[in-house]
């Protein structure tokens, strides 16, 4: 049995971002992942000034794709907005093998299955123990689901439903591009630029509400993919896959004696905009930080509206869950 002071299970922004924080403190952690990294992740990868920060990301030395953006353009029933403000891409591939390999924390590739408390320290598949634990494994995390699903079930008005495909292709508009309600999709579509001819497209909404609508997400795919061949992307050939995850709902139980739930296995994601690798990195962060200090874990800093909370973000949120 391998013993260590913390297991982390999961090693995408969470993981690591958990991980790096534990090593700095001078703990003992093992992050398990069924995944050899680097592994794709179906991701757009747009990131906030906000995580570069969290994550203390010096933007000159980072060894791989990373591409600023000066403004968005924003396609709403008709009208185009150019809205200023700073915002990166990355590509996931690179971005969350980078980010685990700095954390110093050991990687173990291994698929957890069971996981049990016993004696004061959590064992998982009779080969791995410690007295603390935290899942970090995304949507299908086990870690939430043995301690964590029956003190916060996940509400089904609030998962995503999403198609998405990056692909290389010599992009000529070096922008972001997000159409809301396209075709009544209860979401967004998405064109994000990267670095040296890298691009990510892909549609996602609110699963209830595509399901319940005229159209399904491979329909939404078609239309706005066949849009984006007439102007921003022609000729890209695609094979979209899909994924979802939920966001953020109530999460009245993040710890549950040593254990911990971060990013989107605490379903995260923001509500205006789904964007869930900033409150995965915040929350990881957090939850190594009550192991070090023996604090509280608390989510209250861990935003749940990109766009700050205010009217545009509240009437994206009601638009999104409730209603266009
Ligand atoms: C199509 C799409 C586009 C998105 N675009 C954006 C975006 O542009 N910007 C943004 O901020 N967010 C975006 N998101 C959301 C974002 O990708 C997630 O919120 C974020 O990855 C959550 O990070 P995490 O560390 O919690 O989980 P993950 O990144 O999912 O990492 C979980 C890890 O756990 C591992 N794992 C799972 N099960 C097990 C197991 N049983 N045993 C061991 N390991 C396991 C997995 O292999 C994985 O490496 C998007 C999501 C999708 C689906």
């Amino acid at each position: 049995m391998e013993e260590c002071d913390v297991l982390i299970v999961g090693g995408g922004p969470a993981g690591s971002s958990a991980a790096r924080r534990l090593v700095q403190g001078g703990a003992n952690v093992l992050v398990l992942d069924k995944e050899r990294f680097p592994r794709l992740k179906l991701c757009a990868g747009w990131i906030t000034p906000e995580v570069v920060r969290d994550l203390e990301i010096d933007v000159e030395s980072y060894p791989h794709r990373f591409l600023t953006f000066e403004k968005l353009h924003i396609h709403i029933k008709g009208l185009h907005l150019r809205v200023p403000c700073v915002q990166h891409s990355i590509r996931r591939i690179e971005f969350d093998a980078w980010l685990l390999e700095r954390s110093g924390a050991r990687v173990v590739q291994h698929t957890v299955r069971n996981i049990r408390y016993e004696g004061g320290t959590y064992i998982i598949d009779e080969a791995f123990r410690a007295p603390y634990l935290i899942g970090a494994g995304g949507t299908r995390c086990p870690v939430y689901r043995t301690f964590f699903r029956e003190a916060n079930p996940r509400e089904e008005r609030l998962q995503t439903v999403t198609l998405e495909h990056e692909l290389e292709y010599d992009w000529k508009d070096p922008d972001c591009h997000l159409w809301f309600f396209g075709n009544g999709l209860p979401g967004y579509s998405w064109y994000v630029p990267k670095e040296d001819g890298w691009l990510n497209v892909g549609v996602g909404g609110m699963a209830s509400r595509v399901k319940s609508s005229n159209r399904d997400i491979r329909e939404h795919w078609s239309l706005f993919t066949s849009m984006l061949n007439r102007k921003l992307a022609a000729g890209a050939q695609y094979d979209p896959a899909g994924y979802s995850y939920f966001v953020r709902g109530k999460v009245d139980v993040p710890r549950i004696g040593n254990a911990f739930i971060t990013g989107d296995a605490a379903g995260l994601a923001t509500r205006d905009m789904c964007e869930g690798i900033g409150p995965a990195v915040r929350s990881g962060q957090r939850a190594a930080e009550a192991i070090l200090r023996q604090q509280t874990y608390t989510l209250d800093d861990v935003t749940g509206a990109s766009l700050g909370g205010g009217l545009a973000s509240r009437m994206l949120d009601w638009a999104f869950t409730r209603g266009a």
